[in-house]
């Protein structure tokens, strides 16, 4: 692209032409991802969820899919925020900001057993952010809103070497408990690292959730016709051997497969039993009939075997 030859005053009018473009673009990139999530497009593509499609199919950041997605989720509920963004007089970082703190201002009045935002409620809140700072939007919005957090990008990002950047807002008693744990850990060869803190506190949980693992794991193959096992009756209880065989074949991993790219979702997240011949229609609680699905994963199907 050569601009040496434009004369300053088109440079600039040029460029606020391409700034305006952009805008309609991320506009459009909105409307796309929101078709994408209504016909569940990243679940049939081996994704977890809309951030892994983002940022794997878009080539975004983890903060650059994050805001986008939040926007659209923002446009759901407050349609009006579409032309506040076209015309720039809301800042995508504004809307993001939005979005975190309605989701979490209707999650605490859940629990507070109060009625959740209204649409009304969120447009009024949108209309005093337009025309302002990214900085000053979001202190209106803690204003206006003064339960919630300030806002943080709550997602992990896959990094290389498949490790995961995970963020989050800590509460002032939460600092405090970690502190006391790294305090009562030091004599472990603790070396202070907050990774390393999670991990021993990961483990001493597990330890102590986990169910009890039999010793032994459950055959592959389903029991000889006429031999009557405990997953042969119609419980939906998956004995812990089965869980154990399908845990250690499926390599802790969601199975599913994109029947086109061959791609698999390999999500560790919320893993659960799906049964592949369905329970409902007699599929039996053996190794062999159990596949570890995450939970988008397990739903979807569900829906669309509800569907047909
Ligand atoms: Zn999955």
């Amino acid at each position: 692209m050569n601009l040496e030859n434009k004369s300053s005053r088109v440079l600039i009018q040029e460029l606020k032409a391409v700034a305006t473009r952009e805008r309609e673009l991320l506009m459009q990139v909105l409307h796309y991802l929101r078709e994408v999530e209504i016909r569940s497009l990243h679940l049939s593509m081996g994704y977890p969820d809309l951030y892994a499609f983002a940022q794997n199919e878009l080539g975004y950041s983890c903060g650059a899919a994050y805001r986008r997605i939040s926007a659209m989720r923002l446009l759901n509920s407050v349609p009006q925020v579409a032309e506040k963004l076209q015309t720039g007089e809301l800042h995508l970082e504004s809307a993001t900001a939005a979005q975190s703190a309605f989701r979490k201002e209707d999650r605490r009045r859940r629990d507070a057993g109060e009625e959740k935002l209204t649409v009304q409620e969120k447009t009024e809140i949108i209309q005093s952010m337009v025309g302002k700072s990214t900085r000053q939007a979001e202190h209106i919005l803690f204003e206006k809103l003064p339960e919630v957090a300030p806002p943080a990008e709550e997602k992990t990002c896959a990094l290389a070497d498949q490790k995961t950047l995970i963020q989050f807002v800590a509460s002032p008693e939460l600092i405090e408990k970690l502190e006391e744990l790294k305090n009562l850990m030091a004599h472990q060869n603790y070396d202070g690292g907050m990774d390393v803190l999670v991990e021993r506190l990961a483990d001493m949980a597990l330890r102590k959730l986990r169910p009890k693992e039999s010793k032994k794991a459950a055959p592959l193959k389903s029991p000889a016709p006429g031999v009557q096992t405990q997953s042969q009756d119609r419980t939906r209880y998956i004995p812990v051997a089965v869980k154990n065989t399908v845990r250690l074949r499926d390599g802790s991993q969601c199975t599913y497969r994109d029947p086109d790219s061959g791609r698999i979702c390999g999500s560790k997240y919320g893993l659960q039993f799906d049964h592949i011949q369905a329970f409902s229609q007699n599929g039996p609680n053996t190794a062999e009939n159990l596949t570890l699905r995450c939970g988008p994963h397990n739903r979807w199907r569900a829906e669309v075997e509800n569907l047909n």
